[in-house]
């Protein structure tokens, strides 16, 4: 600026004007003494310097003038884009000059360029603040102003409830409220205030049956100034459901406890204090839940019941698993001393430990008070029962020592050959004596049965031996009656039972289907496997069948269906007395039958291995050679069971110096004893003629056997049995199944002593 305004280098018009005017130069002198050629020559060129300044003067003017109204388009230039920066507008472009309008000029542009920039950063961080607030799941996320006008509102929670953001944005609060929450507006302009303000609110709102969390916050600057508000709607809609439905089937089961009319407790597992009662627990404890809430068993009974309880507790949290305590007393307020059945329960968590513990109790006081009444009863009935069974079997006894004589005098009176008249009048009094002594057997059997005091013997038993006894002492009845019987082949099985009675029930069976078969029928007998170790004999007949409704009483003692009326002689014990038989040897009897038909009955007994199979399975063998050598010995083995007698027969069979007698009667082995004087008896406890004790005592009581070895060989393997027998002077007593070794170690000893010889 100072070079641009120096004198020496470039004087303007206004300055030589200025110097002509100058008095002080001209005083100088310096044109007065001049020449007139020179003064023409210096008025000439005053001339044309004047007329070179009125030029200049008049350039100087008109670039003034240029000056200025360049000046002027610019500053106006300057001025619009002022104007346009402000609205935001792009700027025109500038007029250029290097003077100061030009540099303001300038600073509008760059003022503008870093305008736009930010605009352009604004604009990106605001759709970018929106593309976020866009996505934001299951909510709205919006922005309000100082007016509570919404200036942004997005997210992901609008769709469900309706909305756009166009629909919000630009609006207030107080206008969307009303339209959306109008009883609730006021609270919600409160809270946009209280952010604009500084305070943070959360409310849950519900808007078109869409639940919101909704929080209205405050949006600061970073010096901390609150520029705007912000409200951030979580859609928690789902979540309420999932908790109604929690609370609905809480509330559920909440109700179904109340109601169980068992006492419900829960305790913690922590501390076992109590922290849940049902109405129950309250009615039977006689405290409200309040009392209950939060004690422990110390705090509301008798210390030894508490001890008991939490002793309980502590095994069931301990083992993890239910605990039932059958019966425990405990002390109530109100209802004195009550007993109850409680069943205790661990409630694990997640990772199996033990958190609570449930328990429900059934008060059985009542329950057990009937019990012991109805035990009480039945033990009244029972003994009444026993009486009766009691006098029942001590009054057949009575009654069979007379008629004991009664049929022995009969006896030797139709041995005294009498008249024909008194002939059919002994035998009368013999049939009834002997029907008398049938029916006192039977009801003393029976009642032994009630009593569990019938004395059984089980051991394989033949089939086809106890069946072909039985047919054969009942076939002549079938033959007089024209009635066919016949016996299918029991194939060699054997069953376990007492021989004797299996017997007897056959027996009964057979001649029922005599008795009550029409003439000319059939009765067929039949073997079959039930299961592999079950067989079932089942006898059937042609006969008159039982009517159905009879049938329920058929094993009723003494009800003979109405029999009674048809002429066929009974008693009605005989079904009766084979029931409680064949159940008393672990079987069962069954009957079918079609009135007019014929009827059937099925015994099932489990299946036994027959002796020998048993003992050539143990003991290997094989068959006895012939041998030459004279027996020395002699056994007498008195036993009515074939498969007995058939394996000590095989087991002799080795022996050939032994001699084996055998009978199947006491009488007659007894006789056999007498004439034979064997070197050892076997003697079986279980004879169809005598008891196998009174032989033995007839055996000791002849002096002629006294002192034979006997051996008891009984399936009655009871200890007072077996005492009995050996102080009734038995030597052994063996129990079937037959031990073979100790068997062969006595005849080894037997073989050894001298032989008696008769
Ligand atoms: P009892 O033959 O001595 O009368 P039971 O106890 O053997 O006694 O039988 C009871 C009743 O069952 C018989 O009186 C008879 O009415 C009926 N009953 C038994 N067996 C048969 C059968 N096979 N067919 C038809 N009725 C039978």
């Amino acid at each position: 600026m100072e070079a641009a305004g120096g004198y020496s280098e470039s004087p303007g018009p206004r300055r030589l004007s200025s110097l002509w005017a100058d008095r002080s130069l001209r005083a100088k002198g310096l044109i007065v003494g001049v020449v007139p050629i020179g003064a023409f020559l210096l008025t000439a060129f005053l001339a044309t310097i004047e007329v070179g300044v009125i030029a200049g003067f008049a350039c100087s003017l008109a670039s003034i003038v240029f000056f200025t109204t360049s000046v002027a388009r610019r500053v106006q230039r300057n001025k619009e884009n002022a104007r346009r920066l402000a609205e935001g507008s792009p700027l025109l472009a500038p007029i250029s000059g290097r003077d100061e309008v030009g540099g303001v000029a300038l600073a509008l542009q760059r003022a503008s360029a870093v305008l736009t920039d930010r605009q352009a950063a604004l604009e990106e961080s605001e759709a970018m603040y929106r593309t976020l607030a866009r996505n934001f799941p299951d909510g709205v996320v919006g922005l309000f102003d100082h007016d509570l006008r919404f200036t942004l509102m997005e997210g992901k929670g609008l769709e469900p409830i309706g909305f756009t953001k166009e629909r919000l944005e630009g609006r207030t609060i107080t206008e969307v409220g009303q339209e959306l929450f109008p009883e609730t507006v006021h609270v919600a302009e409160a809270q946009y205030r209280a952010a604009l303000m500084g305070e943070k609110s959360t409310t849950e709102r519900l808007v078109n049956d869409h639940t919101f969390l909704v929080q209205i916050v405050p949006v600061r600057s970073e010096t901390g100034e609150v520029v705007a508000g912000m409200l951030v709607g979580l859609d928690i809609t789902d979540r309420k459901d999932a908790e109604e439905e929690l609370r609905r089937a809480e509330a559920f089961l909440d109700s179904v406890v109340e109601n169980i009319p068992n006492m419900v407790f829960v305790k913690s597992a922590e501390d076992l204090r109590f922290v849940r009662f049902n109405r129950a627990g309250e009615e039977l404890l006689g405290y409200s839940r309040s009392d209950l809430l939060g004690k422990n068993d110390y705090d509301l009974f008798p210390p030894e019941e508490a001890e008991f309880f939490t002793s309980k507790d502590r095994e069931v949290l301990e083992s993890g698993r239910l605990v039932d305590i059958a019966e425990e007393r405990i002390q109530t307020r109100e209802r004195g001393e009550r007993f109850l059945h409680t069943r205790k329960i661990p409630i694990l968590d997640a990772d199996g430990h033990p958190v609570y513990l449930l328990g429900i109790s059934e008060d059985i006081t009542d329950r057990r008070r009937a019990d012991a009444q109805i035990r009480a009863t039945k033990e009244l009935a029972e003994r009444a029962n026993r009486a009766k069974d009691e006098f029942l079997s001590r009054m057949s006894h009575e009654l069979r020592t007379p008629l004991n004589a009664v049929l022995g005098f009969a006896q030797i009176l139709e041995m005294e050959d009498p008249t024909p008249d008194q002939h059919e009048s002994v035998r009368q009094i013999l049939a009834a004596g002997r029907h008398l002594l049938g029916l006192i057997d039977e009801v003393l059997d029976v009642s032994r049965i009630a009593t569990g005091s019938i004395s059984l013997s089980s051991e394989p038993v033949s089939v086809t031996d106890a069946l072909t006894e039985a047919a054969d002492l009942i076939r002549p009845l079938a033959v007089e009656r024209g009635i066919r019987l016949r016996i299918d082949d029991a194939d060699g099985l054997h069953v376990l039972a007492d021989r004797q009675r299996l017997k007897q029930v056959l027996l009964n069976l057979l001649s029922n289907g005599v008795k009550y078969n029409r003439e000319g029928g059939d009765i067929l007998v039949t073997s079959a496997h039930v299961t592999p170790d079950r067989l079932a004999i089942r006898v059937a007949d042609t006969g008159v069948g039982i009517a159905s409704e009879a049938m329920a009483r058929l094993f009723d003692p003494f009800d003979r269906l109405g029999a009674e009326m048809s002429g066929v002689e009974g008693t009605g014990l005989g079904l009766a007395l084979s029931k409680g038989l064949i159940e008393a040897m672990g079987g069962t009897v069954k009957a079918e039958s079609e009135a007019g038909a014929g009827s059937a009955f099925t015994i099932e007994l489990g299946l036994a291995e027959p002796p020998v199979d048993r003992f050539e399975r143990e003991w290997g063998g094989h068959e006895a050679t012939p041998s030459q050598v004279t027996p020395s010995r002699t056994i007498l083995y008195i036993e009515d069971n074939l498969s007995n007698l058939r394996l000590i027969e095989r087991i002799i069979s080795d022996r050939p110096q032994i001699r084996l007698l055998s009978a199947m009667q006491a009488s007659l082995g007894l006789e056999l004893a007498r004439d034979h004087l064997p070197d050892l008896v076997l003697l079986d406890l279980h004879l169809p003629d005598m008891a196998g004790d009174e032989a033995l005592r007839r055996l000791r009581q002849d002096p002629t056997t006294r002192t034979i070895p006997v051996v008891m060989i009984s399936a009655d393997a009871t200890q007072a049995q077996i005492d009995r027998l050996l102080a009734a002077g038995a030597d052994e007593y063996l129990t079937k199944p037959l031990d073979v070794k100790r068997f062969l170690q006595i005849v080894e000893a037997m073989l050894d002593r001298e032989p008696s010889g008769p």
